[in-house]
């Protein structure tokens, strides 16, 4: 499951980006990732691979929130530069669309759409923890 493996890097970084702060993680609320929608990857499957992955870790506990990237492409020929096209068919919800401009159907670059990447670590100030 792709979903696993992303979930496996991302406990891995905010790990790192906590020992980098001399936190320990009972102060983390909310990790903030940014997810491109090309990517292709279930919200629902990131979210419970983060939980069983973080558990036992200095993680637990903490939210997944998930900021999503829509994807953006610019195209040479006409100027076109917005949202991507690509085929309403379920079966491209399993592959890499095959991106075209909506105005002239000609071949685009990708602006943005395929982000993957640790935004922000939300934390309790010492102030607003709980008890
Ligand atoms: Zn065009």
């Amino acid at each position: 499951m792709h979903e696993y493996s992303v979930a496996e890097e991302l406990v891995r970084a905010v790990l790192a980006e906590l020992t980098a702060r001399g936190l320990q993680g009972e102060d983390l609320l909310e990790v903030h990732l940014r997810k491109g929608e090309l990517r292709l990857l279930s919200d629902e499957a990131l979210r419970q691979a983060y939980e069983i992955l973080a558990e036992g870790t200095p993680l637990a506990g903490s939210k997944l929130v998930l900021e999503e990237v829509k994807a953006e492409v610019v195209c040479r020929a006409c100027g076109y530069r917005g949202p991507a096209a690509y085929p309403d068919d379920p079966a491209y919800h399993f592959l890499t669309p095959i991106l075209a401009c909506p105005r002239c159907r000609g071949p685009v670059e990708l602006e943005s759409g395929r982000e993957l990447e640790l935004v922000q670590l939300v934390l309790a100030t010492p102030e607003e923890a709980p008890q």
